[in-house]
C-alpha cells in the first residue's frame, strides 16, 4: 500500500506489558476517560476498550461523555486504508460497517485542474491510486523505466503502473463478495458520513465493548496542586474523575487548548486553507454510479472534494480566506454542483492549520481535532486519531509516576508525523503549474515551502525518490505515496546522466504490457462498486434479521 498500516489487520494489543506474575507496580490507570462523541471520541474509546477488555477483563475502565447539544464536525468523510485495520481491530463486522455508516470503497484520489488550469494545452488532471507500483520479485523498479520512457503510449505514471486506475475508471470495486472482512485483491479504504460512524461505533462501544457512556457537558476542569486535572465538572451529571483523559472535543479543544492551556503551533504560513463550506448533495437518480475515488477540484482559492456515499455525495470547498472572501467562495462551489445546489445550504467551517506540539500534558491528551488539524486533501484528520488511538492504548497500562515521559514520547512521534503530512500536503501544492491567481503564485512562493520539502526537490531533479529518503514507520505516506503525486504533477527528474545504469528495459518494457492486460482482465473479476456495496448491505440486513428472528 502507498500507505501504510499503523498494524497489522487484526491486530490488537496482547500484551498488556506485565511480565507473567509480575505485581503491578506503584499506581495504575484504572480508568480513562474520553471527552467528546466524534469520530475521535468513539474510535479512540473503541479501541482501548477493546485492547484492554482482551487482554485483562477486569483492568482499565473505558467512560466516554458526550454533550448532547453541541454537534460534532459533521464532515470527515474519507480515510486513508489504515482504517480497515482499525476497524477489523475493534472488531467492527465490515457490512455492519457498510450499513450503519452509509460507507462506500475508496481506492484512491483523483486530482483535477491540479496540474495546470483547465482550458490550457496538457493533461490537467492526475490519479493518487492506493495501491503500490507493481514490482515481480526481482524484476525491475518500473519507475526509472517510466521516466525513460519506455512506458507504452505515454502512459500516465499511476496509470502505467498499477491497474488501479483502470479498475476504478471502470466503476469496480476493490474486492468481491468472499473475500474476508477488510480484505480485498487492490488496496482501499472508505468513505462515510461522519454522523452515522460515530453512530455505529458507539453502539459498538457499548454493546459489545464495554465503554461507559454518559452524556453531559463538561463545563470546565479543576486542577491538582501539581497542574493535572483533578475532576471534570459537568452541568447535568456533576464532578467526573479518572486516571486519564483523553480531550476528543473537536476545535474547541476544552482540555488540551482551555485548562491545560497547551499552545497551538500554526503552520498557516505553509497551507493557507482555512475555511470549508461543505454540502450534502443527493444523486440525480437512484442509480448513480458511485465513484470509488475522492474526486479533488482545484479552483481559484482552494478545492474542492467531491465524495460518493450510498445515499448522497458529500462536497465541500476548502478555501484561503486570505484570498478569496465567503461570498466568492460560495459562487465557487456552487458552480460547480450546478443543479445539482439548488435549495441546499452549506455548512461553513473555520479552522487553522497547525497542531499542540504538546498534545499530552499530565494526565491529558489530545486526540483528534483537538490536538491539530490539516486541511483535508489527503484524509489525515481520521489517521491521525488512528494513529493517537494505537501509541495510546500501547502505552497504557501505565505508571501514574511514568506518564511524563511517556507524554514526552507521544509528543515527539505526532510532531514528527504532523511535520511530514504537511510536507506532502504542501508537495501538492508547489508542483502545480497553475499561476492564474494570487492564490497559486503565493503557494509556489519559496518562502512558502518548508526546507525540508525543498531539499527533498533538489535531490529528487536527478534521480527518483527512493525508500531510503524517508525515516520508516515517521512517514505517514510512503515513497509510492510521494512517487503518484511527484509524476502526477509532471516533476522533471532527469535520468540521463544515470541511464546506462538501467539496464532491464525488456523486463520493464514486459512488466508494462502485463499490467494493462490484467487491467482489461480485472474489469471482469471485480464486481460493480454500487452493486457490490448493495449487496454487502442487503446481506447485513439479511444476516440481522435471521439473528434478531432466532433471539
Ligand atoms: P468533532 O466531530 O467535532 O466531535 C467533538 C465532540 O465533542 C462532539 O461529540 C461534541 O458533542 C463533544 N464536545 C465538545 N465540547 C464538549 C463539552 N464541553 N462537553 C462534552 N462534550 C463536548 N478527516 C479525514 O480523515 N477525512 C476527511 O475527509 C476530512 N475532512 C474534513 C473536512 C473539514 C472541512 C474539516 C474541518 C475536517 C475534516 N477532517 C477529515 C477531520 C475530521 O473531521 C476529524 O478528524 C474527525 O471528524 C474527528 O473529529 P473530532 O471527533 O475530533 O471532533
Amino acid at each position: 500500500a502507498g500507505l501504510r498500516p499503523f498494524f497489522a489487520i487484526g491486530q490488537v494489543s496482547e500484551d498488556d506489558g506485565t511480565a507473567a506474575g509480575e505485581e503491578p507496580a506503584m499506581a495504575r490507570i484504572n480508568k480513562v476517560l474520553v471527552v467528546g462523541g466524534g469520530t475521535a471520541g468513539w474510535l479512540v474509546a473503541c479501541y482501548l476498550a477493546r485492547a484492554m477488555r482482551s487482554s485483562d477483563p477486569s483492568g482499565i475502565q473505558v467512560h466516554l461523555v458526550e454533550a448532547e447539544n453541541i454537534g460534532l464536525l459533521g464532515v470527515g468523510e474519507a480515510t486513508f486504508p489504515s482504517i480497515r485495520g482499525t476497524l477489523a481491530a475493534i472488531g467492527l463486522d465490515e457490512r455492519h460497517f457498510l450499513d450503519g455508516a452509509h460507507a462506500t470503497y475508496k481506492q484512491g484520489i483523483h486530482y483535477r485542474h491540479w496540474v495546470r488550469p483547465p482550458g490550457t494545452p496538457g493533461r490537467d488532471a492526475f490519479f493518487h491510486p492506493f495501491n503500490q507500483p507493481s514490482q515481480r520479485p526481482g524484476g525491475p523498479e518500473l519507475l526509472p523505466y517510466w521516466l525513460l520512457g519506455e512506458a507504452p503510449a505515454e502512459l500516465p505514471f499511476a496509470e502505467a503502473v498499477t491497474l488501479q486506475s483502470r479498475v476504478v475508471e471502470g466503476g469496480r470495486a476493490p474486492k468481491r463478495p468472499q473475500d474476508p472482512d477488510y480484505q480485498g485483491p487492490l488496496n482501499h479504504a472508505f468513505h462515510f458520513d461522519a454522523a452515522c460512524f460515530a453512530r455505529v461505533l458507539a453502539e459498538h462501544g457499548t454493546q459489545t465493548l464495554g465503554v461507559h457512556r454518559h452524556v453531559a457537558t463538561v463545563e470546565r476542569a479543576e486542577l491538582d496542586e501539581r497542574g493535572a486535572i483533578a475532576r471534570l465538572i459537568t452541568t447535568e451529571l456533576g464532578p467526573m474523575t479518572a486516571d486519564l483523559y483523553v480531550d476528543c472535543t473537536g476545535l474547541r479543544s476544552h482540555l488540551a487548548g482551555g485548562t491545560m492551556q497547551s499552545p497551538f503551533l500554526s503552520r498557516a504560513d505553509v497551507l493557507f486553507a482555512d475555511r470549508a463550506m461543505a454540502m450534502q448533495v443527493p444523486y440525480d437518480r437512484p442509480d448513480a454510479p458511485i465513484p470509488s475515488y475522492t474526486i479533488a477540484t482545484a479552483h481559484e482559492a482552494g478545492w474542492t472534494w467531491d465524495i460518493g456515499l450510498q445515499q448522497r455525495r458529500g462536497v465541500g470547498y476548502v478555501y484561503s480566506s486570505r484570498h478569496t472572501d465567503d461570498a466568492r467562495a460560495e459562487q465557487v462551489l456552487r458552480g460547480y454542483l450546478g443543479n445539482a445546489a439548488e435549495g441546499l445550504t452549506p455548512l461553513r467551517i473555520r479552522f487553522e492549520t497547525g497542531y499542540r506540539p504538546e498534545h499530552w500534558r499530565h494526565n491529558c491528551v489530545a486526540v483528534g481535532l483537538a490536538g491539530g488539524f490539516v486541511e483535508p486533501l489527503e484524509s489525515t484528520g481520521i489517521a491521525l486519531v488512528e494513529l493517537g488511538a494505537y501509541l495510546l492504548t500501547h502505552a497504557l497500562p501505565a505508571d501514574l509516576d511514568d506518564l511524563p515521559r511517556i507524554a514526552r514520547h507521544y509528543n515527539t512521534m505526532m510532531v514528527a508525523r504532523y511535520e511530514r503530512i504537511i510536507d506532502f500536503i504542501k508537495l501538492h501544492y508547489c508542483l502545480s503549474q497553475r499561476r492564474d491567481t494570487p492564490f497559486w503564485r503565493d503557494n509556489t512562493a519559496p518562502g512558502s515551502i518548508p526546507q525540508t520539502l525543498q531539499d527533498k526537490l533538489a535531490l529528487w531533479r536527478y534521480r527518483p525518490p527512493h525508500r531510503l529518503d524517508f525515516v520508516g514507520d515517521l512517514e505517514m505516506f510512503l515513497v509510492a505515496s510521494w512517487q503518484y503525486v511527484l509524476y502526477g504533477m509532471e516533476f522533471r527528474t532527469d535520468l540521463t546522466p544515470m541511464r546506462r545504469s538501467y539496464t532491464q528495459v525488456a523486463e520493464a518494457r514486459q512488466e508494462f504490457a502485463t499490467i494493462q492486460q490484467v487491467a482489461a482482465r480485472a474489469q471482469d473479476d471485480l464486481p460493480d462498486h454500487r452493486a457490490f456495496v448493495e449487496r454487502m448491505v442487503r446481506e447485513h440486513r439479511e444476516r440481522a434479521g435471521r439473528a434478531h428472528a432466532a433471539a
